[in-house]
């Protein structure tokens, strides 16, 4: 079954509340079957929402002349790495697989070993400044695979303005 995402319209899931510039939203991801949504609220309905969330962040909307695209901070990034760590369904280590590879390239991570196991290989992160390791799967996706992983993920993360 094709794994897919779902995101809100850049409007508080609760009060309808527009995202303004310099206004804080909660966006939080809700594991559903085969999907995760993406579900943002204003800071007054999250306190008061009742949904199980997966992972969650803070945003706070950018000014309209701001350049800068709205960005999830990498406690948040490595937050939702982490909790995607006892998943087995391949499409959430897929997503492991690519946080894992962001959080890399920020310099959160750095590569440390690959470990194999049979047939699979595993990369070992090693937390910069620090001696905690992560073992992350290998999917070894295809290039186009991902890019559209890439796609999904970014979709999923980031606020379009
Ligand atoms: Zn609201």
């Amino acid at each position: 079954m094709e794994w897919k995402i779902s995101r809100g319209k850049g409007l508080c899931m609760h009060c309808q509340a527009d995202m303004e510039e310099g206004r804080i939203f909660f966006s939080a991801l809700i594991d559903a079957e085969f999907e995760f949504q993406r579900k943002d609220y204003c800071s007054d309905c999250w306190e008061k929402k009742e949904e199980a969330v997966f992972s969650y962040w803070k945003t706070r909307v950018p000014d309209k002349d701001s350049t800068k695209k709205p960005t999830i901070d990498n406690e948040a990034l490595l937050q939702f790495f982490q909790r995607l760590e006892p998943e087995i369904e391949p499409a959430k280590q897929n997503f492991r697989y690519l946080l894992g590879l962001m959080l890399m390239r920020k310099k959160i991570f750095k590569f440390e070993d690959i470990e194999r196991e049979e047939d699979k290989e595993f990369l070992i992160l090693r937390r910069t400044g620090s001696e905690e390791r992560h073992r992350v799967f290998d999917p070894r996706l295809q290039k186009d695979e991902l890019e559209k992983l890439k796609d999904d993920l970014y979709q999923l993360l980031y606020l379009e303005v």
